[in-house]
C-alpha cells in the first residue's frame, strides 16, 4: 500500500484470489454479460434494505432523503453506465473490505468450480457472492463513490481490475453509492436505453425499490446535446411476494429466487402462501434444484429472509425454520411481529416459534401433496435434500410421522425409491417389523452378509447409507405400528418368515447333522472365548460362511461403530458370530470337530473365520499381522497338501 500525504490517496493490492477472479472477469468471453446489471441492481436493493432496517431504530438516517430509489444512467458521450442508490452506503473500511482486499468466502469456491467445470459460466457469479466483480465483464475501469448513512465524508474506490485499486476521498451529495462503469469498446450496447430497459425488465422487475432509467450526453444531432432524458421507472417496485400470484410470471419468480438466494439455478419448486387470521404472514419459499454449497455446514443455518411489514429484518435467524429445512430459500414477511424488534430480541419472541411451526407445517404438507401429484419432481428433490430432511426425524418429534411418510429408501427388492407405505404393502405373511441395513455407502450395504437370509426368504430390506440414518433410526421406534429392526440385530425373526421359500432354498438337515452343528458352535465359542458374545447357527446366511450380528438388545453394528468413531462409546462390545450350516467350510469344520472336540485344535481356523466376518462388516482388524500370519499358514498347508 502506498499513500500520498497530500491527496489522501491509497493504492492497495487485491488479495491473490480476488486478482485471479478479476483476471477471469476481464479476459474471459461471457455469453450473457447482461447479468452484471442484475448484480449491481441487486446490491443496490440490498443496500436500501439495510438502510430501511437501520432507520427503524434511527429515523434520522433516512429523514432528509426518505424516498429510496435506484437510478441507472447511461452516458453515451462519456461512455459510462452508472448505477446509483441512496441506500446504506459504504465508508472507507467497507469499500476496502467488501470490494477488494479480503477474498470473500465465495471467491475460492467460485474459482474452484470454474477450474473443475472448465467453463466460465456467468450463472455462477451471483451464487458465489462475487456479483460486484461481474462489472469487469463489461467495464475496463470501475469507480465506486460512496457515502455511508450518517457520515459527512465520501470515498471513492477506483480500479481497472488489474492487480490493484485506489481509495481516495471524494464528493457525494448525500448518502448512498454510485457505481460508475467505464464501458469496454465492445460493450456499447449497454448504453442503449432499449437494451437496458429490456435487461432491467428481465432480471430486476421483482426489485421492491423503484428503478429509474435515463440517459445523458445523448448527442444524436451534430453539435446538439439533448441533455439528460427524463428518468423512467422500469419496474413495478412492489415486493414480489405481495403481488397476486396471477400477475407473477415464472421468470419473475426465478429472478427473485436468484436474487434472494444468490443462486444461479432455477428453483425446482415454489411455495407461495398468504396466511391470515391467527397468524398473518406471507411466505415465498423456493426449493433449489441444485445443492447449495453450505448445505452440510455444521452451523446448519437457515437462509430464509425475514421481513416485517415489507421491511427486511434479517437473513440470519435460526428461529424461522428448523435446521432440517435449511435448504429452503426465499422470504417470510410477518404482519404480527413488531417493527421495533431488534434482531437480538427475535430469538425470545414467542411469535417466532409460532411462525416456525406454521411454516414447517405448510412446507411438509406441500411436499406431501407434491409426492402425490408429481412424484418425479418430488423424487428429484428427495435425491438432493432427503438426507437433510431426515435430520428432522430425530430432532422434531412432532413431525416425525409426517417426515417418515415423506422418506424414500433404496431396498433389496425394489428398484428406485421406496416409501414406507410401499414397503408395508409388500410385507411377507407373518412379517411385522421393517427390516433395514445401514452402512457407509449404498453398494456395501447391498452386499452385507446379514441380508442374505432375508433375500432368500423374499423379505425386503431397506438399505440406508446416509450418516444421518443411524441417528434417526435410533430415535424412530416405529412407523404405523411397525418397528424398525436392523438385520444385524437378533435373527430369530427369520425362522417365522417366508417358510414356503425355506424348504426350497435350504437343504433339510438330519437330526445328526443338527447335533453336529450345535457341537461345532459350542467348541467355537470355547475357542474364541471373550472375542465373541456367542456363536450361533445362522438363519440369515445363504452364501457367506459366517457373519457378525449384534445381540437382540444390543446396538446396531454400524451405529455402534459410528458412535465409537465419535468417541461416544468405549470399546466395541463383543458380537455374536453366526455360522452358516449349509456352507461347505462350516460343514468341514463340523466334521473335523466330530473327530477332535478340543478347542485348541480348531482355534486357528476359528480366529480366521472371525476375522473374515469382521472384514465383511467393514471393521478394521485388531491384529492384522496375526491375521496375515494365520492366512499364510493355511495357504502353505493347502499347497503342500496337494
Ligand atoms: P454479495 O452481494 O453476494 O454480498 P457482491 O460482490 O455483489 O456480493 O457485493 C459485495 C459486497 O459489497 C456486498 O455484500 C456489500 O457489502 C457491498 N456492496 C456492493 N454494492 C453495494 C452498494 N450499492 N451499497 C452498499 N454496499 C454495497
Ligand atoms: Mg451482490
Amino acid at each position: 500500500m502506498t499513500e500520498t500525504q497530500t491527496t489522501g490517496e491509497e493504492r492497495r493490492g487485491f488479495e491473490a484470489e480476488v486478482s485471479r477472479l478479476l483476471h477471469l472477469m476481464v479476459h474471459s468471453v461471457y455469453s450473457d454479460r447482461d447479468i452484471f446489471l442484475r448484480e449491481l441492481v441487486s446490491n443496490a436493493s440490498d443496500a436500501c434494505d439495510k438502510l430501511r432496517y437501520e432507520a427503524l431504530t434511527n429515523a434520522d438516517l433516512i429523514k432528509d432523503d426518505p424516498m429510496l430509489a435506484i437510478k441507472v444512467v447511461a452516458d453515451k458521450k462519456a461512455r459510462t453506465l452508472t448505477v446509483s442508490d441512496n441506500g446504506i452506503g459504504m465508508n472507507k473500511e467497507d469499500l476496502i473490505d467488501n470490494l477488494g482486499t479480503i477474498a470473500r468466502s465465495g471467491t475460492a469456491a467460485f474459482l474452484e468450480k470454474i477450474k473443475t467445470d472448465g467453463k466460465t459460466d456467468s450463472a455462477l457469479i451471483g451464487q458465489f457472492g462475487v456479483g460486484f466483480y461481474a462489472s469487469f465483464m463489461v467495464a475496463d475501469r470501475v469507480q465506486v463513490i460512496s457515502r455511508k448513512a450518517a457520515d459527512d465524508i465520501a470515498h471513492e474506490w477506483d480500479s481497472t481490475g488489474e492487480g490493484d485499486y485506489v481509495i481516495r476521498p471524494a464528493e457525494r451529495a448525500g448518502r448512498g453509492t454510485d457505481v460508475i462503469l467505464h464501458l469496454k469498446d465492445d460493450a456499447d450496447d449497454f448504453l442503449e436505453e432499449m437494451r437496458l430497459k429490456h435487461i432491467l425488465h428481465t432480471y430486476s422487475d421483482h426489485i421492491a425499490v423503484p428503478i429509474f432509467l435515463s440517459s445523458a450526453g445523448d448527442d444524436k444531432e451534430e453539435g446538439g446535446d439533448s441533455g439528460p432524458s427524463q428518468p423512467e421507472q422500469v419496474n413495478s417496485a412492489a415486493a414480489l411476494w405481495t403481488r397476486p400470484k396471477s400477475e407473477i410470471t415464472e421468470e419473475n419468480y426465478t429472478e427473485f429466487y436468484r436474487h434472494v438466494a444468490r443462486a444461479g439455478d432455477t428453483p425446482s419448486h415454489i411455495i407461495h402462501t398468504r396466511a391470515e387470521g391467527m397468524l398473518s404472514y406471507t411466505s415465498l419459499l423456493f426449493i433449489p434444484s441444485e445443492r447449495p454449497l453450505d448445505l452440510f455446514d455444521p452451523a446448519r443455518k437457515p437462509r430464509v429472509k425475514l421481513y416485517v411489514k415489507r421491511v427486511f429484518i434479517t437473513d440470519d435467524t435460526e428461529d424461522l425454520l428448523p435446521g432440517y429445512l435449511r435448504f429452503l430459500r426465499g422470504v417470510v414477511d410477518s404482519e404480527d411481529l413488531s417493527l421495533n424488534i431488534s434482531r437480538e430480541m427475535l430469538q425470545s419472541d414467542p411469535m417466532m416459534r409460532r411462525l416456525q411451526k406454521a411454516i414447517t407445517k405448510k412446507v411438509l404438507s406441500e411436499l406431501e401433496s407434491l409426492a402425490k401429484k408429481d412424484e418425479k419432481k418430488f423424487l428429484e428433490i428427495w435425491e438432493i435434500f432427503g438426507a437433510v430432511l431426515k435430520e428432522g426425524i430425530y430432532e422434531d418429534a412432532d413431525h416425525r410421522q409426517q417426515l417418515l411418510k415423506l422418506t424414500r429408501f433404496r431396498s433389496t427388492k425394489q428398484d428406485g425409491w421406496v416409501s414406507l407405505a410401499d414397503y408395508i404393502a409388500r410385507m411377507k405373511d407373518g412379517q411385522t417389523a421393517i427390516y433395514y441395513a445401514t452402512g457407509s455407502d449404498p453398494e456395501s450395504v447391498r452386499r452385507c452378509p446379514q441380508i442374505e437370509g432375508f433375500r432368500a426368504r423374499d423379505v425386503d430390506v431397506l438399505l440406508l447409507s446416509d450418516p444421518v440414518d443411524d441417528f434417526w433410526l435410533s430415535a424412530a421406534a416405529e412407523y404405523e405400528g411397525h418397528s424398525f429392526k436392523s438385520v444385524t440385530r437378533g435373527g430369530s425373526d427369520l425362522k417365522d418368515l417366508g417358510k414356503d421359500q425355506e424348504t426350497s432354498d435350504k437343504k433339510d438337515r438330519s437330526e445328526d447333522e443338527n447335533a453336529e452343528m450345535s457341537v461345532l458352535a459350542g467348541v467355537l465359542k470355547v475357542a474364541l472365548g471373550d472375542a465373541v458374545a456367542d456363536v450361533r447357527i445362522s438363519e440369515r446366511l445363504t452364501e457367506s460362511a459366517a457373519c457378525l450380528v449384534a445381540d437382540d438388545n444390543g446396538l446396531d453394528i454400524h451405529l455402534e461403530r459410528l458412535l465409537r468413531q465419535h468417541n461416544q462409546l468405549g470399546a466395541a462390545s463383543p458380537k455374536v458370530l453366526e455360522i452358516n450350516p449349509d456352507h461347505s467350510l462350516i460343514v468341514a469344520m463340523a466334521r473335523h470337530v466330530k473327530h477332535d472336540k478340543s478347542a485348541e485344535a480348531i482355534k486357528e481356523p476359528a480366529l480366521l473365520l472371525l476375522d473374515q466376518a469382521r472384514l465383511l462388516e467393514g471393521e478394521t482388524l485388531s491384529d492384522p499381522s496375526a491375521f496375515a500370519h494365520r492366512l499364510s499358514q493355511v495357504l502353505e498347508a493347502s499347497l503342500s497338501a496337494e
